[in-house]
C-alpha cells in the first residue's frame, strides 16, 4: 500500500485494451459515496495489478473507518428518508432494468476491465460475467412489483391481521475476486429489488469493475446513497461488518473469513448470508457417455483457472474406466492455450495474484510430497511473463486423506480417484466439511436421481456442471455457507416480515 496518490508515473496498459476500458482504467479512481467521488479520508491508495504480467494497472483508494462511516451514513439516509424509501416499486423496477441496459451497452468495456484486472479470458468475461450481470439485474428488476404480504385467517373475531414485506435495511456486501462484477450483481440485484441500500466492497485484487458498476448506477438515475462503493482490503470489510449502521451482511469469499463474519453477525444479531468454499465431488458412473463426462469434468475444474467456489475439484471415476478418463483429461490439458486474458486465443488465464499462485503451487508440492501422482501439469507456466500462470494440473490418488483431497485449492488442480460401488462413492463424496456442489455423469435415470438425493450439496448437476440461472437457488450445505442467492430465496434474504394486527 502506498500513500502516493494518482501522481506517480501512469501505468502502461496493454495494447489490446479498447478505448472505453482504457479511459476508465486510467482513472483517477475514487470511492463512490452518495453522489460524491472521494479520495480516502486519510489519502491512502493501493495498486491493482495485471495478473498476466504482475504490473500495476491502476491505483484506487483504500477506504478506512472514516470512509466506512460516511458510506454507511449515505446509505442510511437514502434508506430512511431518501427517495429510495418512498419510491414506488415500479420505479425500482425501471431503475434496475436501466442498469441492466447500461451493463449491456458497456459490455465490451466491462469485459475488458474484468479480463485485465482478474486475468480471465475476455470471452469468458463477456459471456459469463457481463452477460450474467445483465441477466441477474433483469431477473430481479421483475420482482419489486411482485413483493406482497397477505391477509391472514386469524382466529380472533373482528381482527384484521396482515403481513407487510419490508426491506431489511442497509446492507454491507463484500465480494471476492474470482467473478468480481458478477458477484457484485448477485448481491446488489436482490437487495435493490427489495428496497435496501448498499455499501459494496469489491476484493482488493479486483476493485475496478465494481467502481464502474457504481458509476453506471448513478448515471442511470439511482438516487445517491443507494449504491455506495468502497475499495479496500479485509480491514475495510471488517470495519463495514462491525459498523452499527449495517443491518445485513452478504459475503462471498473464503470459509475462514466467512466463519469470522458469521460469528460477528451472530453476536450483533445482524442478518447474514454467506457463500463460502467448496471441495465439490464430481462422479462419473460406469455407464456414462465418457467423452461428454471428460469434457464436462475438464471444464468443471479448469474453467476460470479453477477459481470458482463450485469447481468440481474431486473427480471419482469407476476403477475399470480410470485410465480412459485420465488419458482424455491429459490430452485436453496438454492442448490448453494459456495466456493473458485479453489475448482472444487464450483459454486459460493466470490465477489472480502472486499470493494465490504461491498458495496453489504450495498445494501442488504438498500433493507430491503426500504421494499423489502428477498425471498432468504440476508446474508454473509462462514464467517469463511475470504473470501468475499455472499449468492445468491433474493428480491421481487412491487416498481421500491428502490435503489436496480435503482442502479447497481454488486453482487449476484436479484430484482424481478410482472407486468400485455407488454406495462407496456416495459416502466418499459426502465425506467433506463442504457441501456446495456435486455432479453425476450417467445415462441411468435411476442412479442419477438416487445420487442426487444422497449427495449433501446445495447444487447437484446431472450430465452437466456449473450451470447458473438467476431463478435457481445457489448456495451451500455445511461449511459452504448460510442461505441461498438467486430466485425467490435470494430475494427473501433481503426482506423482513412485519405482522400488523388491527382490532376493527
Ligand atoms: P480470498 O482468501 O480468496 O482472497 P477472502 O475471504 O479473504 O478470500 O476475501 C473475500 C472478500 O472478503 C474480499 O473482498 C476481502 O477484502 C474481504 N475480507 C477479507 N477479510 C475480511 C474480514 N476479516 N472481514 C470482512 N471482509 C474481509
Amino acid at each position: 500500500m502506498t500513500a502516493a496518490a494518482d501522481t506517480a508515473t501512469p501505468p502502461v496498459l496493454p495494447e489490446a485494451l479498447g478505448s472505453a476500458a482504457r479511459a476508465f482504467v486510467a482513472g483517477p479512481h475514487r470511492l463512490l459515496i452518495g453522489s460524491e467521488r472521494l479520495q480516502a479520508a486519510d489519502g491512502r491508495m493501493f495498486s491493482t495489478l495485471d495478473p498476466a504480467t504482475g504490473r500495476e494497472i491502476a491505483r484506487v483508494p483504500q477506504a478506512g473507518e472514516q470512509d466506512v462511516e460516511r458510506a454507511v451514513q449515505a446509505a442510511r439516509a437514502a434508506f430512511a428518508e431518501g427517495p429510495w424509501a418512498t419510491m414506488a416499486a415500479a420505479g425500482r423496477e425501471r431503475l434496475i432494468s436501466a442498469l441492466a441496459d447500461a451493463v449491456e451497452e458497456h459490455a465490451d468495456e466491462l469485459a475488458q476491465i474484468e479480463s485485465l484486472d482478474n486475468g480471465k479470458p475476455v470471452a469468458l468475461a463477456q459471456f459469463v460475467d457481463v452477460a450474467g450481470t445483465a441477466a441477474h439485474l433483469r431477473y430481479f428488476a421483475g420482482w419489486p412489483t411482485k413483493i406482497e404480504g397477505g391477509v391472514l385467517p386469524v382466529g380472533a373475531p373482528n381482527m384484521l391481521c396482515y403481513t407487510r414485506r419490508e426491506p431489511v435495511g442497509v446492507c454491507a456486501q463484500i465480494v471476492p475476486w474470482n467473478f468480481p462484477l458478477l458477484m457484485a450483481a448477485w448481491k446488489i440485484a436482490p437487495a435493490l429489488a427489495a428496497g435496501c441500500t448498499i455499501v459494496l466492497k469489491p476484493a482488493e485484487q479486483t476493485p475496478l469493475s465494481a467502481l464502474r458498476l457504481g458509476e453506471l448506477a448513478l448515471e442511470v438515475g439511482f438516487p445517491p446513497g443507494v449504491l455506495n462503493v468502497l475499495t479496500g482490503d479485509g480491514e475495510t470489510g471488517a470495519a463495514l461488518v462491525d459498523h452499527r449502521g449495517i443491518d445485513k451482511i452478504a459475503f462471498t469469499g473464503s470459509t475462514e473469513v466467512g466463519r469470522e463474519i458469521g460469528a460477528k453477525a451472530g453476536r450483533a444479531l445482524k442478518r447474514v448470508t454467506l457463500e463460502l468454499g467448496g471441495k465439490s465431488p464430481n462422479i462419473i458412473l460406469p455407464d456414462a457417455d465418457i467423452e461428454a463426462a471428460v469434457k464436462g469434468s475438464y471444464q468443471a475444474i479448469y474453467f476460470n483457472s479453477g477459481q470458482a467456489c463450485n469447481a468440481g475439484s474431486r473427480l471419482f471415476v469407476p476403477a475399470e474406466r480410470f485410465d480412459e478418463v485420465m488419458s482424455g483429461l491429459v490430452s485436453q490439458a496438454a492442448n490448453a492455450r494459456l495466456g493473458p486474458g485479453l489475448d482472444p486465443g487464450t483459454q486459460l488465464g493466470p490465477v489472480v495474484s502472486a499470493e494465490q499462485h504461491e498458495r496453489v503451487m504450495g498445494y501442488i508440492e504438498a500433493g507430491r510430497a503426500e504421494g499423489a501422482e502428477v498425471v498432468a501439469g504440476g508446474e508454473a507456466a509462462l514464467t517469463d511473463s511475470g504473470g501468475y500462470f499455472i499449468a492445468p494440473t491433474l493428480f491421481s490418488t487412491t487416498s481421500d486423506e491428502l490435503r489436496i483431497s480435503r482442502e479447497e485449492i481454488f486453482g487449476p488442480v484436479l484430484v482424481a480417484s478410482p472407486y468400485e460401488t455407488l454406495e462407496e462413492v456416495a459416502g466418499r463424496a459426502n465425506e467433506s466439511e463442504y457441501g456446495l456442489a456435486a455432479g453425476v455423469w450417467t445415462r441411468d435415470l435411476s442412479s442419477a436421481h438416487r445420487l442426487a438425493a444422497m449427495l449433501r450439496a446445495g447444487m447437484v448437476y446431472i450430465n452437466t456442471w456449473g450451470v447458473v440461472d438467476p431463478s435457481a437457488p445457489f448456495g451451500g450445505f455445511k461449511a459452504s455457507g448460510v442461505g441461498r442467492e438467486h430466485g425467490r430465496d435470494g430475494l427473501e434474504a433481503y426482506l423482513e416480515t412485519k405482522t400488523v394486527w388491527a382490532a376493527l
